[in-house]
């Protein structure tokens, strides 16, 4: 605290990133990066940008990466905002679409940087229980609110809501804005980009930091109806015009245009997910059932603290929330390839048997 500080300022409680490494040594299976690296293209892509042309600003309506995106989504340019990391884009829509007259709604056990940006930007908000199973019920929605957030799957459960509850969910918003952030949905969850024609409420938001291995570049995107666009962009123009830099839209637009390497990425860290979530409940860990790159996991006799502290010694790094919840005894790890899940479970394998 100091008293040059704001009001605002005072008050936050910022989200607290997993831990970051340099490490050789370390497996890194705490903040659901890709084991594999990025598209080759998108690495050939950003090397032809660096050069003089880096003296330009980039463009601040960003239309080649916006075309490439609306390509890829079969909607069209004005239905489409970049940001620099969908963490800057969520920003925006909290600031953009979220009311401060009644509270914005999501799970209690979701992404933590949901109430940060309701403390950042002085909106209240209500945690909504998950089921008994973990599960999001769609009916406990159904009241009064300035927006509703759901990550789909759900972080750090992993668990994949279908689009019959999504629709389910907008029928019964239609005064408020429904944000589903997708994060995670090319690992095998149904996207709701498709209710986009039919819902003018619907926002959907993507990053390229799980799925294409490019979290070190920070691009996502947002989707939905135009005039939901128009705001996102006029927070963006209050507050940066070019959050998306030369190297990033150029790596951005050939990452994704690489549909095979997308593809072949998606299936193998399907596949690790498997192998990993058998060999974990064979250890004696409920594994939730996982759309997503990482398992949520609770041994039937260890507590998460100790787990995570001695895979750490067996550097293995893992995250653990240690806010206290129902959740507090769970571990969310990240999947990596067959090897990495192979090393990891024989390194869990040693620290379970003495
Ligand atoms: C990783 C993640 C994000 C943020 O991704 P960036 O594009 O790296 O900012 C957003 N939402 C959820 C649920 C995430 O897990």
């Amino acid at each position: 605290m100091s008293r040059f500080w704001s009001d605002v300022v005072s008050r936050l409680s910022p989200y607290v990133p997993g831990e970051q490494t340099d490490s050789k040594t370390v497996i890194k299976l705490n903040t659901n990066e890709s084991p594999y690296g990025p598209s080759k293209k998108a690495i050939d892509a950003i090397s032809r940008c660096v050069g003089d042309d880096l003296r330009l600003y980039p463009d601040p309506r960003c239309l080649d990466l916006r075309a490439a995106v609306a390509s890829l989504e079969d909607l069209s340019v004005d239905n489409v905002f970049v940001g620099n990391g969908s963490d800057e884009v969520l920003a925006h829509v909290f600031r953009a679409l979220f009311k401060s007259d009644q509270p914005v709604l999501f799970p209690d056990i979701t992404y933590s940087f949901y109430p940060s940006y309701c403390r950042l930007f002085d909106l209240s908000y209500e945690e909504i229980p998950l089921n008994a199973d973990f599960l999001i019920e769609i009916e406990d929605y159904s009241k009064g609110n300035g927006g509703v957030i759901l990550p789909n799957p759900n972080a750090p459960t992993g668990i994949d809501l279908g689009l019959p509850s999504i629709r389910r969910l907008l029928e019964s918003q239609s005064d408020s804005t429904v944000v589903i952030d997708e994060a995670y949905v090319d690992f095998g969850a149904e996207s709701a980009v498709v209710l986009i024609q039919e819902f003018p409420n619907l926002l959907v938001t993507r990053s390229l930091s799980k799925s294409y291995g490019l979290a070190g570049l920070r691009v996502g995107y947002a989707l939905g109806h135009a005039d939901l666009i128009e705001a996102l962009h006029r927070v963006k123009d209050s507050f940066n015009s070019y959050p998306v830099d030369r190297l990033a839209s150029a790596g951005a637009i050939a990452a994704i245009e690489d549909r095979d390497y997308l593809n072949k990425v998606r299936l193998d860290i399907m596949r690790s997910r498997e192998k990993l979530s058998s060999g974990l409940s064979a250890l004696g860990f409920l594994v939730l059932p996982s759309a997503t790159n990482f398992v949520f996991v609770r041994h039937e006799r260890l507590s998460a603290r100790s787990l995570h502290q001695e895979l750490r010694q067996a550097d293995i790094l893992v995250r653990h929330f240690t806010r206290p919840t129902r959740v507090e005894e769970f571990l969310r790890i990240t999947v990596g390839t067959e090897e990495i899940v192979g090393e990891m479970l024989k390194r869990l394998q040693l620290i379970l048997a003495h």
